[in-house]
């Protein structure tokens, strides 16, 4: 048995005696002192109470030790980006986020990170050596293998640039980098689902997009572009051209500014999915019942996807989530009526909760994920002997 595996039976958070952890991994008490001892070389493993100590004995209960090492998280999106330190646990411990324009390019939005990022160590009093690693999430497709954006639409001067090495020059640490939905759906889960294994989030926004998370991890598929929903081909969309060059995709009838143009067809005045979001709490019919319809469109997908993967929860975030009701009844009109009573029975389907801050969440929840993973704690614990 390894040392990660020992890790492994604390990494939930809960105290454990050196007795307990012998019993559950059938070790011997001599084999766990040891593979103990090299975690709490590392930091990552401390005696649990605080050092409240009875009759003068040593406090005999192990935990985790969330603040052993930090993480950043950064989300960058279209228009603004988010950078954040977290703790093991993925506790936010600070943030900071501006109006940041991605196709500024690489150059500048990652300078911009790696100046936000000093900064928020500096003012946590931590150095630069106490940064484990670096998640982050980029508005576009991500090779997450080599961690470069392929073809991103609206990311000009990012096409096969290599994020991990910039980020790299200035922090020598794991960087890890995936789409803005892959972190928003991690960050969900961890910040409000994390019972839950099987779960679809999806983005509704400019573009549609999902992460998958089944049988407890993140589904990127081969080239990691697993769950690019908002070009699959739905009836209604019929002839309507997409902005991907196909005609018939989801994302030119039911994304935000697809709603919008419907609406102008009908006479009401809206140019993207911000304004579908204001109408729709204003109360206006029309608006009401254009979003309802891109809730079926988006059900028509979703429910090929239910009958595919079975999910336990569909969560929807992005701008159009504002929307709320609206959108949650189409899809689930057309979920339940097209899914297996069984696969829908306990089936949930609801608006995210972490909101604006699923991808800031996720993206440390990403770079926790690297560090605290069984390959890197042994060849850790293998470096501090
Ligand atoms: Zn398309």
């Amino acid at each position: 048995m390894r040392t990660s595996d020992v890790f492994e039976l604390l990494r939930d958070g809960q105290p454990r005696t050196r007795a307990q952890l012998a019993e559950t991994s059938g070790l011997a008490r001599s084999t766990i002192a040891s593979r103990i001892d090299a975690l709490m070389r590392l930091g990552l493993v401390a005696p649990y109470g605080g050092g409240v100590s009875t009759g003068g004995r040593p406090p005999s209960l192990l935990a985790l030790n969330p603040l052993a090492w930090i993480v950043a998280g950064v989300d960058i999106g279209a228009t603004h980006a988010t950078a954040a330190l977290a703790d093991l646990a993925g506790t936010i411990l600070v943030e900071h986020r501006d109006d940041l324009d991605v196709a500024l390019g690489p150059e500048h939005v990652l300078g911009w990170v790696e100046g936000v990022v000093a900064d928020l160590l500096a003012g946590q009093g931590r150095s630069r050596h106490e940064l484990a690693a670096i998640g982050v999430g980029l508005p576009g497709p991500v090779e997450h293998s080599t961690g470069r954006a392929i073809n991103p639409p609206i990311m000009p001067g990012w096409d096969g640039y290599d994020v991990p090495g910039h980020l790299q020059r200035a922090f020598d640490v794991p960087v890890l980098v995936d789409n803005d939905v892959n972190i928003m759906a991690l960050g969900e889960q961890h910040a409000h689902l994390p019972d839950i294994d099987d779960l679809v989030f999806i983005k509704v926004s400019t573009g549609i997009g999902a992460g998958i998370v089944s049988g407890g991890r993140l589904q990127r598929g081969a080239q990691g572009t697993a769950g690019d929903l908002g070009h699959v081909a739905v009836a209604r969309a019929g002839e309507v051209l997409c902005r991907c060059g196909n005609h018939g995709c989801l994302e030119a009838i039911a994304a935000g500014p697809a709603i919008a143009r419907g609406l102008r067809e009908v006479g009401v005045e809206a140019v993207a999915g911000q304004d579908v979001v204001a109408l729709v709490r204003s109360g206006d019919p029309r608006a009401v019942q254009a979003v309802r319809q891109a809730g079926r469109d988006l059900g028509e997908v979703l429910a090929t996807l239910v009958n595919v993967i079975n999910p336990s929860a569909i969560v929807v975030g992005g701008a159009l989530a504002d929307a709320g009701e609206s959108l949650l009844a189409g899809i689930r009109e057309v979920v339940y009526q097209r899914s297996l009573p069984l696969a829908t029975q306990h089936l949930r389907i609801t608006t995210s909760q972490a909101g604006e801050r699923a991808g800031v969440i996720g993206a440390a929840a990403l770079a926790i994920g690297h560090v605290l993973s069984p390959e890197y704690i042994d060849n850790a614990t293998a470096a501090v002997g």
